[in-house]
């Protein structure tokens, strides 16, 4: 197995787990954005979210707003708010190929953030709307 979180997932390497279930494992990330920067992974490897069943996501939203709420709490002051980050892919910023959740405590002037493109706010309209009418016409039951 050359997964690196299913090496974490079966302990063949350390990680500093918060928080575990039959389902999933919360970890910190070993590069933290602040301090208490947690990974949330389903023990079961899925690389994306077309693999991951819809019940392993259920349990990994469910454990990420676990993980949100300690944070709060044991961080007090310094934690004002929290980021909940999946990289689907690598365009979006996936580098681990094993599908995870980001819980990210904030606070006021911490540096981090999205950057904005400079394209931003300047979609030309009928962009929007062909997008619009495909969603609609995959999504609808
Ligand atoms: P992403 O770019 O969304 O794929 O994020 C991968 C994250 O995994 C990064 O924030 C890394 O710091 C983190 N990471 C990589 N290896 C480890 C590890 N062995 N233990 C904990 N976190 C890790
Ligand atoms: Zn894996």
């Amino acid at each position: 197995m050359s997964c690196i979180f299913c090496k974490i997932a079966e302990a063949e390497i350390p990680a500093k787990v918060v928080y575990e279930d039959d389902t999933v494992l919360a970890f910190l990330d070993i590069k933290p954005i602040n301090p208490g920067h947690v990974l949330v992974i389903p023990k079961d490897h899925a690389e994306s979210l077309a693999e991951i069943s819809p019940e392993h996501l259920k349990c990994v939203a469910a454990a990420g707003r676990k993980v949100a709420e300690a944070l709060r709490q044991a961080l007090s002051s310094k934690c004002e708010g929290v980021n909940l980050f999946l990289a689907d892919g690598k365009a979006a910023g996936q580098e681990v190929g094993h599908i995870h959740l980001h819980v990210i405590p904030r606070y006021p002037g911490d540096g981090f953030g999205l950057k904005f493109p400079t394209h931003y706010g300047n979609i030309p309209q009928d962009e929007t709307d062909a997008v619009h009418k495909k969603l609609r016409s995959l999504l609808e039951d």
